[in-house]
């Protein structure tokens, strides 16, 4: 198969990417913020995020990695629409449902509240487990051996290195609220972990 398809479909993602995040980001970046975990190794990560995101839509613009191609096939690229779908879809949710407590560093602002509902009863991390899926979706996609995981391991590395750090800011921020909320979800897959 050519990989135009597999080039609209990841342009198309990365737009409603986006597109789904910037009136929730516009919102929340006027609010004071209280508490701040942002420190070189929060940089360092969001960095690395970037790149992984971008990397991928380069690949769609331009020859650059074309190095690292290999043939496309139809059974890969619709299960990964799939995961692109829903992945943007639960990123969607998790915006709505998080509201202008959202921030794309580790923040609490004034007046933050800790969201228990909608995707955010049975875990507590559904907008990483939405980025998984996306980018998961992405390494089905895109037939080229840098682009398609880009995203992936740049993101796992930024959970691995910032849920800890994460769930503490929320604990000291809401104590025993916060506790109870983390006996009774999962981190990223509901009834699971
Ligand atoms: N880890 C969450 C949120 C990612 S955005 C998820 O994957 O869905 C990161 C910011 O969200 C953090 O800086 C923190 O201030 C805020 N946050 C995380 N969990 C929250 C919750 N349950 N309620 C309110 N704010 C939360």
């Amino acid at each position: 198969m050519d990989p135009w398809l597999a080039k609209a479909v990841i342009l198309a993602a990365g737009i409603a990417m986006f597109v789904i995040r910037a009136p929730h980001g516009s919102r929340s970046y006027g609010l004071k913020v209280a508490r701040s975990g942002k420190g070189r190794r929060e940089v360092f990560l969001l960095t690395l995020a970037w790149i992984g995101f971008f990397v991928p839509l380069i690949w769609a613009v331009s020859p650059i990695f074309s190095v690292a191609d290999y043939p496309l096939r139809l059974g890969p690229l619709l299960a990964g629409v799939v995961c692109l779908v829903v992945g943007l879809w639960f990123f969607h949710r998790s915006h709505v449902d998080l509201g202008t407590n959202w921030s794309i560093t580790l923040e609490v602002r004034e007046n933050h509240q800790l969201v228990t509902h909608g995707v955010y009863r049975s875990v507590r991390h559904p907008m990483y487990a939405a980025i998984f899926l996306y980018a998961v979706g992405q390494v089905l996609v895109v037939p080229n051996w840098l682009a398609g995981p880009s995203y992936l391991i740049a993101i796992a590395i930024l959970f691995a290195f910032r849920v800890g750090a994460e769930e503490q800011m929320m604990l000291e921020t809401f104590g025993d609220e916060y506790e109870a909320y983390m006996s009774k979800t999962k981190r990223l897959v509901p009834g699971v972990w």
